[in-house]
């Protein structure tokens, strides 16, 4: 697995850095805001695959609410734990088209 990269001064980010920077993306090394790139195929694997289960599989189970949202906050939360392995990073925001 690959940890980001900071696309100002290449340090390597560690696991704890990249995850505590996740929403704003700023180096802890320069303190230069990077981008993340968009499309990333996991997290159209990742939204594609919750949104099956949550929206085909479940009505035709006969699971208890609760069940439900202890799923969709597991998911929730490997997701942002997951979030910054393979992240690439950009000086730019990337345009979405
Ligand atoms: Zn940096």
């Amino acid at each position: 697995m690959s940890l980001p990269k900071c696309a100002h001064c290449q340090m390597d980010w560690h696991y704890g850095e990249s995850v505590k920077n996740l929403l704003f993306l700023t180096c802890p090394y320069c303190k230069e805001k990077n981008y993340a790139r968009k499309f990333r195929l996991r997290d159209i694997l990742f939204s594609l695959s919750i949104s099956i289960i949550m929206l085909f599989i479940f009505p035709f189970m006969d699971i208890l609410f609760l069940w439900r949202t202890i799923f969709g906050m597991v998911a929730l939360i490997v997701y942002l734990l997951t979030y910054p392995v393979n992240l690439r990073l950009t000086k730019e925001e990337e345009p979405l088209f």
